[in-house]
């Protein structure tokens, strides 16, 4: 069989229909196979509507805080349906955004589970049963992740849930316990409390969003406290009893065990990645702890596969596995794209107030032998932050004391999703903390607080 495609992408992803999109533009014929809605979790189940339902909830909390700006607001309340609404919505009208860049750039979508075959063949099967094979020159599997599930939790998406069900709830639960306190978990546990649900969040290591900067750790549990969310470190859920109206769930704590009434478990403990069925054993494509083995450009072991975006090690982000598409195509195009700094990937975690950080923290930067000057910049000394009324948090940056690399950058706080990129584009400029210090940043803005937690680190900070 004649090619039929220089290139069939499974999966349509942010790693999919992005790796599709550069292959149209470096003129590949290209097709991509979807089994569910264009644009994968991150546009129907992921990124997108999850910062809808948290959008909802901090106007929810600026209305109810209204009187703190001169406002008087009268009996606001949470439409819970409408909420869940409008984050759909949203997730639709993304979806329908790659329908038409896909047109735009005449990539072709094939419905149904796509399965490689030897020979760099795609069979795909529609949801009828209809099986049809197609040829390619190469092949991207992107088919990403879904909930990983815990022996003492099986998803029953009823009492159990996963971030899906979390989503789109009939109706607001009371009580809810949320297991697991990275960025996923946050997230919920952050807008189910804004909008009046108790919740208890639990956590296997010793403290919360494990994966970030112990300060920050120690900051977002102390606002979380503050603001109603029960927090069990360094505790483990054994059982959850689903029989009778609610849930029981068992917890073993540093202290003994615990039992918590709930009406709803969301177990939000990572992500395990779908490639059963996808044709790896037939073909031989080689897999490690789940994810399929890749070289620094993307390629398995089989000649003309490739695996981007969740189903391969690294961070499981909607930007990696972006990245990670532009450079396995343009690599199977003939440039001469450099490998992705794993090291400089940003981490973002959106609830109130949000995480973003980059790089090291001050303890990996001191395990892996660096002497490092440190400077911290907290939002309460920031005349933006005074005006916006958020205050709570800090910028905290870790240089190399002796040649100023920065090395990690970390804050919480309002809106510091959107200040990270600083960060991410300095350091791939190696520029150094005495740059970052004569760097002119606007006034008022949350941002100079990058620019005094590197004055700090060098002892030149002005407004603390
Ligand atoms: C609740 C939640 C919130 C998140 N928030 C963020 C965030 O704020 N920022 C961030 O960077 N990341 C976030 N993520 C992670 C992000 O969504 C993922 O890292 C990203 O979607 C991975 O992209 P991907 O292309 O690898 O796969 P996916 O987005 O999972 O897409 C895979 C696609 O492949 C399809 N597919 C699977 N198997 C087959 C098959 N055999 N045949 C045909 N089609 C198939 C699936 O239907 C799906 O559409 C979040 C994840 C969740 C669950």
């Amino acid at each position: 069989m004649a090619s039929q495609y220089d290139l069939i992408v499974i999966g349509s992803g942010p790693g999919g229909y992005v790796a599709a999109i550069r292959a149209s533009q470096l003129g590949m014929k290209v097709a991509v196979v979807e089994k569910a809605e264009l644009g994968g979790i991150c546009l129907n189940w992921g990124c997108i509507p999850t910062k809808a339902l948290l959008k909802s909830a901090q106007v929810f909390e600026y209305i109810s805080h209204a009187k703190d700006y001169g406002i008087d607001v009268k009996d606001a309340s949470v439409d819970f349906g409408g909420m869940v609404k409008r984050s759909r919505e949203v997730a639709a009208g993304m979806s329908k955004g790659i329908q038409f860049l896909f047109k735009k750039n005449k990539i072709e979508v094939l419905n149904g589970f796509g399965k490689i075959q030897k020979g760099k063949k795609v069979e795909v099967e529609d949801d009828k049963g209809k099986k049809t094979v197609y040829q390619a020159k190469n092949i991207i599997l992107a088919t990403g992740g879904r909930s990983r599930e815990l022996p003492a939790m099986p998803i029953d998406n009823e009492k159990i849930i996963g971030y899906r069900k979390a989503m789109v709830m009939d109706k607001q639960p009371k009580k809810m316990v949320v297991v697991g306190s990275g960025a996923i978990g946050v997230e919920f546990a952050y807008f189910y409390n804004s909008i009046g649900t108790e919740v208890t969040i639990v956590e296997f290591m010793d403290r919360v969003v494990p994966v970030e900067d112990e300060e920050v750790s120690k900051a977002l549990e102390r606002n979380f406290k503050k603001n109603g969310i029960k927090v069990m470190t360094s505790s483990e859920v054994t059982k959850v009893d689903t029989k009778g109206t609610g849930c029981k769930v068992t917890v073993k704590t540093k202290k003994g065990e615990e039992q918590l009434d709930c009406d709803v478990v969301l177990s939000a403990v990572g992500v395990a990645t779908n490639l059963e069925g996808v044709g790896l054993e037939e073909t031989g494509v080689k897999t490690e702890k789940g994810k399929v083995i890749v070289d620094d450009y993307y390629k398995t072991n089989v000649d003309g596969v490739y695996a981007i975006g969740d189903i391969v090690h690294g961070p499981a982000l909607a930007h990696v596995a972006s990245a990670e598409g532009i450079i396995c195509v343009e690599k199977i195009a003939g440039e001469n794209p450099q490998p992705l700094d794993y090291g400089n990937i940003p981490g973002c975690t959106y609830c109130s107030p949000e995480i973003a950080s980059v790089g090291m923290t001050e303890k990996q930067a001191k395990e892996a032998g660096y002497e490092i000057k440190v400077g911290k910049f907290p939002f309460s000394a920031s005349g933006k932050a005074s005006a916006a009324g958020h205050k709570d948090g800090f910028v905290k940056v870790i240089f190399d004391a002796k040649y100023g690399e920065w090395l990690g950058c970390h804050m919480i706080g309002a809106n510091v999703t959107e200040m990270i990129a600083e960060a991410v584009a300095a350091r791939k400029l190696e520029t150094t903390g005495h740059e970052l210090i004569k760097t002119v940043h606007p006034h008022p803005t949350m941002s100079e607080a990058v620019m005094e937690a590197a004055a700090a680190a060098y002892d030149e900070v002005i407004h603390i």
